[in-house]
């Protein structure tokens, strides 16, 4: 079933740690490098496939599975017998390598030191593309959207954020198999996700679309890299009364027919309390009234908030008041479509 043995290759248990695995392998490969050990050349070839194999997570985890190195039967009794037994095989191998290498350092005692560096080199440049995959990595952002009201908006406010977030299982460290099983901590995914809830304060003044950053919250970074950051976007709910043009705030009031022409003094429920406007007698529908100063501050400029008033006509009208309507009516004198013909 299984072609070669990589843990034996390197004298190591299955359940080795990279840690491990590198320090065996780094020590074997002093001692059978073709240029210290002529005669070590297949062995040599041996530990560096063993070595390419189990130094790569999804190649070691791949191996193992094919093999069965998860399954129970690979105790840890099973595991010195062989680690034993590698050890033996080398032992023999080495007692000859040993004697040809004594004769060849005689030879040539003075090309002793050249050769340990070459084999420092060769290790260097072996272990060159393995170091990437030990690099420390970055986490990877989360991008989630916030929904604010436009009173929000403008004053701030605080939100608690549910940010679903996964890291390595505990208990399969990332491996998603134990003894062969899928591991049931992460059934099978190797990934840990957690619910979390993050306190968040939104400042006041902030725009739509806005991107707000809370640092290290979002997902983790592998091999001691650092935690990505969690971006909250920030969505004001649409309302049909009021939009921003840069710092400013567009405020759609509406008033009564009777307010627009008698003109009248109204409060309207501003976003830090409420906000007197005084409308003056004839007003327009669409007139526009500045109130400098209360709008959004951005960038150290403060804008204005722009009431624009509507002429609306309430839903529901009494007798009395219709009655009046009708007398008005009767009594206008003006034809307000009189310019149309001429415009
Ligand atoms: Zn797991």
């Amino acid at each position: 079933m299984m072609t070669k043995n990589y843990y034996s290759v390197l004298g190591v248990c299955p359940s080795a740690s990279d840690v491990e695995i590198k320090a065996a392998y780094r020590k074997l490969a002093r001692k059978y490098h073709p240029d210290v050990n002529p005669s070590g050349a297949q062995t040599f070839k041996d530990i560096s496939e063993a070595y390419e194999i189990l130094s790569d997570r999804a190649k070691r985890l791949k191996y193992d599975t094919i093999n069965g190195f998860f399954k129970s039967s690979y105790s840890e009794k099973n595991c010195k017998t062989s680690s034993n037994k590698a050890q033996y095989e080398y032992k023999k191998q080495s007692a000859h390598s040993e004697y040809t290498n004594k004769s060849a350092f005689k030879a040539k005692k003075n090309a002793a030191d050249d050769i340990s560096k070459r084999i420092n080199n060769f290790f260097e440049d072996f272990t060159k593309s393995k170091k990437e995959k030990i690099i420390p990595k970055h986490g990877c952002n989360i991008y989630q959207d916030i929904s604010i009201t436009i009173k929000e908006a403008v004053n701030g406010t605080r939100r608690i954020v549910n940010v679903m977030n996964s890291s390595e299982c505990p208990h399969c460290k990332g491996r998603k198999f134990i003894n062969g099983a899928l591991c049931k901590t992460c059934n099978g995914t190797g990934e840990k996700s957690e619910l979390k809830k993050i306190n968040v304060k939104i400042p006041p003044n902030i725009k739509n679309g806005t991107k707000l950053r809370i640092p290290n919250e979002g997902k983790p970074g592998e091999n001691g890299g650092k935690n990505g950051d969690l971006f909250l976007i920030i969505k004001i709910a649409p309302n049909s009364r009021v939009s921003f043009e840069e710092n400013n705030i567009i405020y759609n009031v509406p008033i009564t027919p009777f307010e627009a022409v008698l003109g009248a003094n109204i409060s309207i429920p501003g976003f830090d309390g409420n906000l007197n406007l005084k409308i003056p007698p004839q007003t327009h529908c669409g007139q526009k009234f500045r109130i400098a100063g209360k709008g959004l501050t951005k960038n150290e400029k403060i804008g204005d908030m722009i009431i624009v008033v509507h002429i609306e006509i309430p839903c529901s009208l009494s007798d009395d008041e219709v009655r009046l309507y009708e007398k008005l009516k009767k009594i206008s004198s003006v034809n307000i479509r009189e310019n149309l013909s001429n415009e």
